[in-house]
Formats: C-alpha cells, sequence, structure tokens
C-alpha cells in the first residue's frame, strides 16, 4: 500500500491530490515529505473572500506544512501556492483546506497537538512529540480562537464571578463561569480584578445577553458589587457560599497564626502547632489524627478553638429554607461573634452584616443556581494555572483556562489522529 492511500482515507481534499512522497533531512532529522498538487482543472480560492477566482500565477518556492507524524516520522505537506486573480478582492493569494494564513501547521496536526494538551501539560506534550513549546502553544491557542468564533452563547441565565490567581506576585484574573443548570462553563477571562476588568466582560457578553441574566453568583469583593449593581440590576445577585467560607478560613488563619505566636512568647507548649488543617478542612474530609487533634484542641479555651466552632456554627445557616428565618440566624450569629473580642471574625461578621441582603438572596435563587458549581471551578482552573505549563504570558494563562474550562467547539474532521 502506498502512503498517498492512507492519507486519501485520513484526510482527502476535493480540489488536491497527493503527488510523490520522499525522504529529506532536515537539521540531522530524517523526514517525510508530501508533494500536494492543484486538481487539474481546479480553480483556486481567494483567501480575501472564500470565492474561486481565476488563476494568477504560482509561487516558485513550495511552503512547507508540518502534518500529524507517522510513527515517529515528522511529515510535510509540500505546496507550491497560487495567486488568485479576484473580481472582488483584486490578486490574492489563495486559500488551502488544510492550513489558514501564514500557518506552518496543518490543521489536523494543530487540533492533535491540542487534543493531548488536554491530558497533559504543554510540555510534556512538546516534549513526546518532540515539537516545541511554541508549536503547541499557537495549536492551543488556535483551536481556542476558533471555538470562541464559533461557540454559542444564547440561553445564558445565570453566571459566577470569581477571581483567580494566575501568577505569583499578586497577579489576578477575573473569570466568569456560565452556572445554569444545563451549561456550566468558562465564559470569558479578564487581567486583573478591577471595575474596568468586569465592565469589559459586560461590554463583550453584550447589552441583549447581560438583560437576560436572572442569577449573579460572587464574592463580595467591592468592585464586583459595584459593576453588577449597575449593569445587571435586574438579576438577582447571589454571595457565593464558597467565597464566605474561604473569608472564615482566612480569619481563622490569623487568629491562628496570632495565637501561636503568643502562646510561645508565653512559654506555653505549642500545641496549635500541625493544627491547620484540622481548623480549616471540612468534617468529612479530616482524618482520624484529625479528629483526635481536634479534640484536644478543644480542651483549651483558645481563641482559635472558638473561631473554629463559630464557623462550624455559621454552616446551619445555608440549612435554612425561609429568607426570613435564616436572616434571623445571620442576626444571632453576628450578634454572638461580635461579643466575640475575636478581631479577625468580627471583621467576617461585620462583612456579612453589611451584605445581608445579599446573603439572603441565596434563598431567594435556591435549587436555580448550582451550589458548588463556582468551587468546583475554581479548583480546576487553579489546577490548570499551577500545572507546569510554563506561563511567562498573561496570553498562554487565558488560552489555557479556555482550552481545559470553556467547553469549546471544535472544528470537525473526517478523521481522529488523537
Ligand atoms: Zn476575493
Amino acid at each position: 500500500m502506498q502512503l498517498k492511500t492512507i492519507l486519501n482515507r485520513v484526510q482527502k481534499f476535493k480540489s488536491f491530490v497527493y503527488g510523490n512522497v520522499r525522504w529529506e533531512e532536515i537539521d540531522g532529522e530524517t523526514v517525510l515529505l508530501v508533494e500536494v498538487f492543484p486538481r487539474l482543472n481546479s480553480r483556486p480560492i481567494c483567501s480575501g473572500c472564500e470565492r474561486p477566482g481565476s488563476g494568477y500565477d504560482t509561487a516558485p518556492e513550495a511552503r512547507r506544512f508540518e502534518f500529524v507524524p507517522l510513527w515517529g516520522i515528522a511529515v510535510f505537506f509540500v505546496y507550491r501556492m497560487r495567486r488568485v486573480n479576484c473580481a472582488g478582492c483584486g490578486v490574492k493569494v489563495e486559500a488551502v483546506p488544510w492550513a489558514q494564513g501564514k500557518q506552518t501547521l496543518t490543521q489536523a496536526y494543530m487540533q492533535f497537538l491540542a487534543n493531548w494538551a488536554r491530558r497533559l501539560s504543554w510540555k510534556e506534550v512538546a516534549e513526546v512529540f518532540h515539537a516545541s513549546w511554541g508549536k503547541v502553544f499557537r495549536s492551543v491557542e488556535w483551536i481556542v480562537d476558533w471555538g470562541l468564533a464559533n461557540r454559542n452563547l444564547s440561553g445564558v441565565r445565570a453566571i459566577g464571578v470569581d477571581e483567580l490567581l494566575w501568577r505569583k506576585g499578586h497577579q489576578y484574573v477575573t473569570v466568569v463561569y456560565q452556572i445554569d443548570p444545563h451549561s456550566k462553563r468558562l465564559l470569558w477571562v479578564g487581567k486583573d480584578r478591577t471595575l474596568a476588568t468586569l465592565y469589559r466582560f459586560f461590554r463583550e457578553f453584550g447589552e441583549e445577553r447581560t438583560k437576560q441574566l436572572q442569577f449573579i453568583c460572587s464574592d463580595m469583593w467591592k468592585a464586583y458589587l459595584h459593576v453588577i449593581a449597575k449593569k445587571a440590576s435586574q438579576a438577582l445577585h447571589v454571595l457565593d457560599r464558597f467565597h464566605i467560607a474561604s473569608h472564615m478560613n482566612k480569619a481563622i488563619d490569623q487568629v491562628r497564626a496570632q495565637e501561636a505566636r503568643d502562646l510561645k512568647a508565653k512559654g506555653f507548649q505549642p500545641i496549635l502547632k500541625h493544627s491547620r488543617w484540622c481548623l480549616l478542612k471540612r468534617p468529612e474530609n479530616r482524618t482520624e489524627k484529625q479528629n483526635i487533634k481536634l479534640a484536644d484542641l478543644v480542651r483549651y479555651n483558645l481563641k482559635t478553638v472558638r473561631s473554629f466552632l463559630l464557623k462550624e456554627d455559621f454552616q446551619f445557616f445555608w440549612d435554612y429554607v425561609s429568607p426570613h428565618w435564616a436572616g434571623r440566624f445571620l442576626d444571632s450569629w453576628c450578634f454572638q461573634t461580635m461579643r466575640s473580642k475575636i478581631e479577625p471574625m468580627k471583621k467576617v461578621a461585620r462583612m456579612l452584616r453589611a451584605h445581608r441582603q445579599l446573603l439572603l438572596n441565596w434563598f431567594r435563587a435556591k435549587k436555580q443556581i448550582s451550589a458548588g458549581v463556582v468551587e468546583g471551578f475554581n479548583n480546576k482552573a487553579k489546577l490548570t494555572t499551577r500545572k507546569a505549563y510554563g506561563f511567562r504570558t498573561f496570553r498562554a494563562a487565558e488560552v489555557a483556562l479556555y482550552h481545559t474550562l470553556g467547553a469549546l467547539p471544535e472544528p470537525e474532521s473526517t478523521h481522529r489522529f488523537w
């Protein structure tokens, strides 16, 4: 069987035919070159308007397009580009079905690399397929851009706004997720977490779609609250449970660190040592050892323990059904916490009091937005940005997030190479 036969099976073009296949040495590596020719009497397609025109001339030099490797051997298409005399656009280079514009990688190869990049880190994909990191990045970027241009944004009713540290040194991105029961995906990524960032989202999302939003879930971050109130006041704004838990955990962390220092200064044995995780973990995630440590801690009347108990107590808030009774609970919890004399916890109580209305919106939206979705996305997004992708630029982080969480459509292909 000839290689041409296989190629015609996996990647057949209507107006082009495969010619000879030959070996060649490139940079000390033996590769396969596959000649491609236009079919006889086929008219070139104008790259400006995608319409057929009459041929103008043919480039003297052939261009190379990297295709999916075969048995560990790099494969290139070799083709002399024609120019089209287009009635509408003038003289233009022709469009070819295997690559766009100035790309040197075929779409099949880019789709191949991009799909592997969902399972492995970009660095690993580059290593396994002897491609450069840049090639992997360009492939993922291309498929993400294609997906963004071809996705359907209708029917978005509920969104969640979150922030994410994508690089050390307080480099944040704002991410917006669709959190409808029928569709959960990353919708948007923007640099920073300022007023301007979220305004940009609403501008790009468009007024028409924004008007149709019914629920918006977010943190108590001031910039977000402000923009949401201004841009989508018709939507029910809900404060996210996961964000409130993380504020409490931060407070407990502060109390614990301070108290540990105080105890040490007073010469007490380090009872708080190794206590961090048993205080922050959810009951169902604690190990036996952490439970024992916790039981041990409770014997001391420490601020840390009292903060922890306040946090545990607050969990009951979420079990309420009626906003009225949830409100009563919230008030009594805040009252108790304000009397605790534990400053970081008092700060949380003040914050919750200030956002009482938004907190109670949770009970008005109950069962209509899926709880825990934002948290789930947050974990996956962190994994994406932390994994050894070697991000140096915001663009790379943005592309990776869309690629892994955007549920983007992909161009159809007749053969799956991966
Ligand atoms: Zn044209």
